[in-house]
């Protein structure tokens, strides 16, 4: 009943709310009951009464002064429902309208200005009183006995418990909206993010509006990014899916086409027989290193292929390949040279990294016209060791280099079909990762290209 954002927001202001009024209401008894302001009620009604008296008192002949204290006294105390005690200069009582009662413990009446406070009797009762002196040199004092602090609080209460409860009212009405809409405010783009996830479980991506709290705006964003990962994953997947049925389908159609040719006598003399096997067992040679590659590719992509990781000098391991490329470079004329500095031993598969500079070399070698020139350059540097493929071939135009490390890429489509399929710089990149490693390229079409293998010792 209470899961939802706006009641629980509504519940916490709620309690904060009474909490509030609770501590307000507690520090206001005690400020009132320990403040003199309270008895101001009291102090005023005996101060008027005794100026009056004083009055009256003033008016008549000295002699009376006497029997009209008390007569005074008396009528005082009935009509304000007080005590009314008359005492001498020296605090003597001469008179005391609650006869026979306990005596009140006033302090001393000094001076001859009115004077006012409380006490305590010997039956813990408090005295609020106030003093004035009277023609004849006595004082006569107005006590009121209060009663309990608890009744006094409740018969007060009236003053100050309908503001509390207005104020209280107020409030509540307050975090009745503010809950409401701070709760629209969180809640709306929540339920765009979830309304989008429940799209992108259906195959459908609608990015989600980055509104709200901070909060919602960094899920937002962290769900688009996600979600355009997750599109761009699904297409990839497609794509990888009909890159390689394309790739399968030219070598199957071929060796369906030449088997054919044998059955139906096509290819009947010895000869073509023998034609048609030759390109059957070529083609079935060409699918089996596609698949291989694309099993290396998967295996590489989950970090299960068996990196066989020992000490190498790529000094060495790079002259192997070049040694290999000679004859190749030589009949292409291009010049093809390696320089090395350094100390470059590292851990590492010799194999795996030979096929990443095969592939490199192979490439610029392809890409380079004659009389060009491909180098190889390796050194250490501060974080490992670097090495560059410099061509000085066709170049890599500049919406092509992005993509040239995706998986059945070919910058020159007319090559379609060809030995690598457009996954010699794919596997590349995979396996200079598999060695923490990492592999760029950049490129000035017309001049040539340069890939930059870093790798870490
Ligand atoms: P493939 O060689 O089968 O085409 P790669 O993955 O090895 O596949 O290369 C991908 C693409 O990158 C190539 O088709 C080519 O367009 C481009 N490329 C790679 N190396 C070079 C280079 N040295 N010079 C120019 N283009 C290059």
């Amino acid at each position: 009943m209470f899961a939802s954002l706006r009641s629980r927001l509504f519940l916490t202001y709620l309690a904060v709310i009474l909490a509030t009024l609770t501590v307000a209401a507690l520090a206001l008894a005690i400020f009132l009951i320990g403040n003199p302001l309270f008895y101001r009620q009291w102090y005023a009604q005996q101060g008027i009464a005794l100026q009056i008296m004083q009055r009256r008192l003033a008016s008549r002949p000295p002699e009376q002064w006497q029997t009209a204290l008390k007569r005074e006294s008396d009528r005082l105390a009935e009509v304000l429902d007080a005590r009314v005690l008359v005492l001498a200069r020296d605090g003597k009582v001469h008179y005391d309208t609650a006869h026979g009662a306990h005596p009140l413990p006033l302090p001393p009446l000094e001076g001859i200005l009115p004077q006012r406070g409380h006490v305590r009797d010997a039956e813990g009762h408090t005295w609020v009183y106030s003093a004035r002196m009277m023609p004849g040199n006595v004082w006569v004092v107005v006590a009121h006995r209060l009663p309990s602090r608890l009744r006094l609080l409740l018969f007060t209460a009236r003053e100050w418990l309908l503001p509390l409860t207005e104020a209280g009212l107020l409030a509540i009405l307050m975090a009745l909206v503010l809950a409401w809409w701070l709760s629209q405010w969180v809640v709306h783009p929540l339920r765009h993010t979830a309304e989008a996830a429940r799209a992108l479980a259906k195959g459908q991506y609608q990015p989600v509006p980055e509104k709200g709290p901070r909060e919602t705006r960094v899920l937002a964003r962290a769900f688009n990014d996600m979600a355009r990962r997750v599109e761009a994953s699904q297409r990839s997947q497609r794509e990888f899916v009909a890159n390689v049925s394309h790739e399968l389908k030219t070598p199957l159609t071929s060796i369906q086409g030449f088997a054919q040719a044998i059955i139906d006598g096509t290819a009947r003399s010895p000869e073509a027989a023998r034609k048609a096997a030759e390109v059957i067992t070529a083609e079935a040679a060409r699918m089996h290193r596609l698949v291989v590659t694309l099993l290396d590719l998967a295996r590489l992509d989950a970090g299960t292929a068996d990196l066989q990781r020992e000490p190498l000098d790529l000094a060495v391991l790079l002259q192997s390949v070049l040694t290999r490329f000679q004859p190749q470079a030589q009949q292409a004329q291009i010049h093809l040279a390696l320089e090395s500095e350094g100390d470059l031993t590292l851990r590492g598969d010799a194999d795996r990294l030979a096929q990443v500079f095969t592939n490199l070399l192979d490439n610029a070698l392809k890409h380079t016209p004659p009389g060009g020139e491909v180098r190889l350059q390796a050194s250490r540097t501060a974080s490992g060791i670097e090495v560059r493929v410099e061509d000085t071939g066709s170049g890599i135009p500049p919406e092509v280099l992005p993509h040239i490390f995706e998986r059945f890429y070919r910058g020159d489509k007319a090559r379609s079909g060809g030995e690598n399929a457009g996954l010699g710089l794919a596997i590349a990149g995979e396996i200079v990762r598999a060695h923490g490693g990492d592999i760029t390229a950049h490129s000035i079409p017309g001049k040539g290209s340069v890939f930059v293998v870093k790798l870490r010792p």
